[in-house]
Order: C-alpha cells, then sequence, then structure tokens
C-alpha cells in the first residue's frame, strides 16, 4: 500500500469532530416513518419466540418458557418494571393427534384437532352414526334427545372479510354447537373448521358446554374433509354415515400461568397509564406467530419506538397477557389484581400482523379533538378514521371494568382466518412490509396517546397531581 493511500484510509477512519455530539431524536412522526421504513422490534419479538420458544398452550411448561423469553426480551429492550405475575387454571392438553375415519359407507380419513376444553373419546375411540346441521340454529331445532348415540355434524361455512366480522357469524358453530349437541344426547360433535382456507389444516379454538351439561369428544374438521362429508350425505342415498373418532384430549388440573409486564415509565408517574395489551399463549398445533406473537411484538416495538423520541408524559404499559385462548385467564386476572389502577387509554394487537386500514375510539363524541388529532396523524398511513364505537380486545377487560378509554386499530383481516388456531400460524405467514406499516401506526398513535395532557376519554383537565415526595 503506498503512503498516501494508508493516509487516506487512516483519514477516512478518524472519529470525525462533531462524533461526541449526540445525535438528535426523532420527533414522533420520524420514528413512526424509521418503523415503516425498516421496523426491527416487532419482527425480532416474533422471530424469536417462534423460533426460540414455539407453540405456547396455555398452562404448560411451554407457555411458562414463553413467559420468561419475553421478560427477557422486554429486559434487553430497555424496558423497565418488568414482572411475570403468576395464576392458577385449569388446564387443558389436546392428547395424540386426533383421528376421524369414516367406516362406511365410503371408508376413509379426514383431517381433525380437538376443540378446547373437550373431553376425550379414550384411546379407543367412539364409532357412531353422523348427522349433519347445515347452521347451529338447525341444531337448535332438533327435538330433545334425538342425537342419542350420534355424533352431529354443523357444516356451516365461514366466509372471508376485510374486518373479520364473519368471525361473529361463524364462530357459534365453534363456540356452542358441541354444547348444545351434548345437551341432545350426542355422544360427539364434528364441525367443518371455523376458518376460511382450503387446506387440510383443522382450526382448533375454544369451545363451551353450558352449566349441568357434560362435556363430549368434539373436533373442528378441515374444511375440504368437511365439503367431503357433505357430499357423503348427498351420495350416500340415505345409508347411514358412520364415523370412528379418536380424540383423547384431557386436563391436568391446576397448573401455572401468567401474565408478563413492561413499562416505559413516563415523566409522570402518576398519571395514569397507557396500557397496550396482546396474548402470549396459543394453541398448540402451530407456532403462534400470526396469533399472537405478531401482536406482542407490535406493541412492545410502538412502546420502545415511542421512547427513543423522549420520555413520554404518561407511562406506557405492555400486558402480554397469558392463557387468552382458553377463556381469558390472564386478563381476568390481571382486571382483578390491578382494578384500582386507573388506565387512560387501552389498545390491543391481537389479529395477525397485517396492515391496519381504520381506527375506532370510545372517544370520538366525548373528545373529538383528539380522536381527530390521531386521525390527521395516521392518514398518511393509508389508516381512515372509523366511526364504530371501540371495544378493545380480549385482553383489556380492565379498561372495560373500570369503563376507560379505548382505541381499536382495526388490522386487515383478509387472509387471519386462512391461518388463524391452525399449524399454518408460522413466521413465513408475516408479510415484513405489512407489519412494518402496522409498528408505524401504532408508534404514532401510541405516541400522541402517551403524550396527552388532558384525561383521554372526555379531554377534561387532568387534575395536578400531588408533589412526589422523595425519589422511590
Ligand atoms: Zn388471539
Ligand atoms: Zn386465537
Amino acid at each position: 500500500m503506498t503512503k498516501p493511500l494508508a493516509a487516506l484510509i487512516a483519514l477516512s477512519l478518524a472519529a470525525p469532530a462533531f462524533a461526541n455530539t449526540p445525535s438528535p431524536r426523532p420527533t414522533l412522526e420520524q420514528a413512526a416513518d424509521n418503523a415503516l421504513g425498516g421496523d426491527v422490534h416487532a419482527w425480532d419479538f416474533v422471530e424469536g419466540i417462534t423460533t426460540e420458544v414455539g407453540q405456547r398452550q396455555a398452562g404448560t411448561e411451554a407457555e411458562a418458557r414463553g413467559r420468561a423469553w419475553a421478560a427477557e426480551w422486554l429486559r434487553r429492550k430497555g424496558f423497565q418494571n418488568i414482572a411475570i405475575e403468576p395464576f392458577m387454571m385449569s388446564t387443558w392438553v389436546p392428547g395424540e393427534p386426533g383421528k376421524a375415519e369414516i367406516v362406511s359407507p365410503f371408508p376413509q380419513s379426514f383431517a381433525i384437532a380437538p376443540l378446547g376444553d373437550t373431553a376425550s373419546t379414550g384411546p379407543d375411540g367412539i364409532t357412531a352414526e353422523v348427522v349433519m346441521f347445515k347452521t347451529v340454529a338447525d341444531l337448535v331445532a332438533a327435538p330433545e334427545g334425538s342425537l342419542k348415540g350420534k355424533i352431529a355434524f354443523v357444516s356451516n361455512t365461514m366466509t372471508r372479510t376485510q374486518d373479520g366480522s364473519q368471525y361473529g357469524f361463524a364462530g357459534p358453530t365453534r363456540w356452542v354447537a358441541s354444547g348444545i349437541a351434548a345437551s341432545k344426547g350426542a355422544v360427539a360433535t364434528v364441525i367443518k373448521s371455523v376458518g376460511t382456507d382450503s387446506h387440510r389444516n383443522p382450526h382448533t379454538g375454544g369451545t363451551d358446554f353450558p352449566e349441568g351439561v357434560k362435556p363430549t369428544p368434539a373436533g373442528a374438521l378441515s374444511n375440504p374433509d368437511a365439503a367431503n362429508l357433505e357430499r357423503m350425505f348427498r351420495r350416500a342415498d340415505g345409508k347411514p354415515i358412520t364415523m370412528k373418532l379418536v380424540l383423547t384430549p384431557r386436563f391436568l388440573g391446576e397448573t401455572e400461568s401468567g401474565n408478563v409486564v413492561g413499562e416505559i415509565v413516563g415523566r409522570n408517574p402518576t398519571l395514569p397509564p397507557v396500557l397496550l395489551a396482546c396474548h402470549l399463549d396459543s394453541w398448540w398445533n402451530g407456532t403462534g406467530a400470526i396469533d399472537d406473537g405478531a401482536g406482542c411484538g407490535i406493541i412492545a416495538a410502538a412502546a420502545r419506538n415511542v421512547s427513543v423520541v423522549g420520555q413520554p408524559l404518561r407511562t406506557i404499559r405492555v400486558l402480554f397477557a397469558g392463557a387468552e385462548e382458553v377463556g381469558l385467564f390472564g386478563s381476568v386476572a390481571y382486571s382483578k389484581a390491578h382494578i384500582d389502577e386507573p388506565i387512560a387509554v387501552g389498545l390491543e394487537s391481537d389479529f395477525g400482523a397485517d396492515r391496519i386500514w381504520r381506527f375506532d375510539s370510545n372517544f370520538r363524541t366525548s373528545n373529538p379533538a383528539l380522536h381527530k388529532k390521531i386521525a390527521a396523524a395516521v392518514v398518511r398511513f393509508g389508516v381512515s378514521s372509523g366511526t364504530d364505537v371501540a371495544g378493545g380486545g380480549a385482553d383489556l377487560n380492565i379498561v372495560r371494568d373500570q369503563k376507560g378509554a379505548l382505541v381499536d386499530l382495526q388490522q386487515d383481516g383478509t387472509r387471519y382466518f386462512d391461518l388463524h388456531h391452525t399449524p399454518d400460524d408460522t413466521l413465513d405467514k408475516i408479510d415484513p412490509v405489512q407489519l412494518r406499516q402496522n409498528v408505524a401506526v401504532w408508534t404514532q398513535v401510541v405516541g400522541i396517546l402517551a403524550n396527552e395532557e388532558t384525561a383521554i376519554l372526555t379531554g377534561t383537565p387532568v387534575p395536578a397531581a400531588p408533589p412526589i415526595m422523595g425519589a422511590k
């Protein structure tokens, strides 16, 4: 190397004179734009937890590893007041992979997954005639006792909607059909999956049995298999269709689950905090990437991005709830433990990782200035201002219990129910570009809310906080 060239390189490597000048903090808008250009935190969370932990069935050792992993992630990202808040729950596990076989008249196997909180057929299974119902309403109309010794099959089909509203129409097939069928004497229930895909991936999920009705075995058939079973009814010429079911879920009794919390502490910790929620548990059959690893990554990334702008006025608390899927145990436990601590506003992310397209609040009429301020700030991300009254997500029980302020950042759910509660809930289904838009919008909105001086629900001035005596 020639001397002049070496000198040139040395010069170029030398620290510039202004190297010690701290780089200026970004504005909130710049922080949001930076997330749009290259979020790393949300992706890092969801990639990390799906790779290093995987499925996180509620109440199990895997969920406990998820809590420890998430608490450590928050610590590494600079969150404070990180805690794992344990609670006990009745824990259900799915057992061996389920089997559903048509014995006659057209013998073949179907893909099936047990539904949460349902009973076992025992390892030898149950063989019985199948009775088909198009809808839950048809099942309700079946005479009492008419299903004695039979397997009920509900073949209701879910359709695709951007806002996910079809879940409200199709969901009862999973939530209540097996309880209704059991109350009419059915020995088991199978349903067409509550999902919009056409793969041989059954969609599991929670189900409820009414008080006094003994849980029966119940499972979801994959959509193409359920369609096959419907065709069999058309082609069987009235001959009985017999199915053998082997489903072996069981209850483990009381085990420990827990919530994970962490904070970006605000400049005025006496003001009620902004609460951002998601859930940490997942069903056993996927890795909980879109449901709800992405949600936890999104809320934590937004909180961290806001902290980069400068210490927010209000504390931002993240709540990674445990045991949501199997009955909102974490949400209920959190509300019970913290009901006396007022929350300024609650937001939840639990609808995948695709883009935000609309926001709703429950203060559009009581605090129109703030609603409009948020609307103006998110329009550049293609987000419209909604007129629905925000209801908050499943893990925001505490805010509803306190009748507090809520913001719903509505995600595009067009493909969510292709993946929801299936083995296909894996990291590769997350579109990084849409995830970045999502984090950008969350950053913008959380930044506004965490720096809001007046009461968020009403816009009225917050009473002056008493002076903090000494630092604790
Ligand atoms: Zn969820
Ligand atoms: Zn779910």
